[in-house]
């Protein structure tokens, strides 16, 4: 059978193929066709190469039943395992349980950008390895347990590398994880520091993912589940959590426009599905939302796409120091076009200097100190801003979705001590801070 095909060349575990139990998903569809797979280690169509996605059965008919019991759950992502792919008793089992992270009210910020509406930062640096890819990964570690898997491996920009380190460790998985040999120090580390093995491929993140993909045909991959390849499908719902928090931290209420990072566009798009969910289970009052993409200057394929108003998203070489969002070939940038145009956003892009301004503008006024990744989703809120795009009269949210602390490298030449004194207070005094 054709799924078989699928399953035998994507380097299928013990158990694939055989009926697995995730909570209330219940199949694999595709975002193209439409046509369903049983729940696998598969991520693109049989039929037409589209990608899968996960589709459920909600608990669909008591939302004030659900959001009660959804208050009453765990202070991080498990809160919300009705509504992913994730067995029930998930938040018993050994994972690094992610998420719950602040929602900030960023009123100083807002004065300074002259926003009048709520302004907030959806701050994901305080996730167990500092970044928001510890809630893709923690779908992805219960997938890879229902297949039978036993190494987790993944390609990436460094905070994925990280967090598949941290969480195989906890589940008691082998990892092996691949990035970019010119990463920062602080992700370089963080990545290794698990104990896991960590590869550096000579090339960037889109040789890294092709380099994957044949690892995965090849008995070599044989019995690893990829958090971003084979497992990509589960892995990508754990974005459908920010949207949950968002709007559960707001009161259980839409936001009218978010400010997004896109690097494959994953995020981006499950955050989209996220808000459409909780639309559908009426926990939060319908209305429209517009989302706004962000990428940096030196890896823009969608926000070029979006500006020339096409469909297709042409592949760029990075070059940024935005290296977490550095994918040239963004396997989700034609949805994020689709969502960005639907909702009335738009996706715009802002230089590496603009990226260091912000990532110093938001430490400034609210003490959150962001990795370049944040730096360009506040620039790009900055810049839509300034060009009357966004309105400064509503409800809007800013990702943040990373630790400054993992590249430091990014502002290190421009920020220090005011003064280097002698320890007497004459010194203090001639350094005129006094
Ligand atoms: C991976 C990553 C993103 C976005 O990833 P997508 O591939 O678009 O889902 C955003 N911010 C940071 C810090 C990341 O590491």
């Amino acid at each position: 059978m054709a799924v078989q095909a699928v399953e035998s060349s994507t380097g299928s575990a013990g158990s694939a193929g055989s009926s697995v139990s995730l909570g209330p998903a219940v199949a694999l569809s595709c975002r193209e066709c439409g046509e369903r797979f049983p729940l696998g280690p598969i991520f693109a169509c049989v039929e037409c190469f589209g990608p899968l996605e996960v589709a459920y059965d909600l608990p669909t008919g008591d939302p004030e039943g659900l959001r009660k019991r959804i208050e009453a759950g765990p202070n991080n992502i498990w809160r919300y395992a009705p509504l992913l792919p994730v067995p029930a008793d998930v938040a018993d089992k050994p994972n690094i349980n992610p998420g719950f992270t602040k929602l900030v009210k960023a009123d100083n910020l807002a004065r300074e950008l002259g926003v009048t509406g709520e302004l907030h930062i959806k701050d994901d640096s305080g996730n167990p390895t500092h970044s928001f890819k510890d809630r893709v990964v923690a779908q992805a570690v219960e997938a890879a347990r229902a297949f039978g898997f036993t190494t987790l491996s993944c390609s990436s920009t460094g905070n994925l590398a990280g967090a598949v380190g941290a969480a195989a460790a906890r589940a008691g998985l082998r990892s092996c994880t691949f990035i970019p040999h010119d990463l920062e120090q602080g992700k370089v580390v963080m990545a290794a520091i698990y104990g896991g093995d960590l590869v550096a491929i000579e090339g960037t993140y889109d040789d890294v993912n092709r380099f994957c993909s044949e690892l995965i045909g090849d008995p070599a991959g044989e019995g690893w589940g990829f958090v971003n390849v084979n497992l990509r499908p589960y892995y990508a719902e754990g974005s459908k959590t920010l949207a949950y928090e968002i709007c559960e931290q707001l009161g259980w209420r839409l936001p009218d426009q978010l400010v997004i990072p896109i690097a494959s566009g994953s995020q981006l798009t499950k955050i989209d599905k996220g808000l459409k969910e909780l639309i559908a289970l009426g926990l939060v009052e319908d209305k429209p939302y517009k989302i706004f993409g962000a990428q940096a200057e030196g890896c823009s394929p969608v926000s070029t796409a979006f500006k020339a108003g096409h469909d297709v998203v042409r592949p760029q070489k990075p070059n940024t120091i935005a290296k977490s969002l550095a994918i040239g070939n963004p396997a989700d940038g034609p949805y994020v076009l689709d969502i960005a145009r639907r909702t009335g956003g738009a996706v715009e892009d802002v230089n590496d200097e603009q990226v260091v301004d912000a990532i110093k503008l938001l430490a400034r006024t609210e003490g959150i100190f962001a990795e370049t990744a944040g730096g360009v989703t506040l620039g790009v809120a900055k810049k839509l801003l300034e060009n009357g795009v966004l309105d400064p009269t509503l409800t809007t949210v800013v990702l943040n979705t990373g630790d400054g602390l993992k590249t430091l490298d990014a502002v290190a030449p421009t920020t220090g001590p005011t003064a280097v004194i002698r320890p007497s207070l004459d010194a203090f005094r001639e350094a005129g801070l006094g």
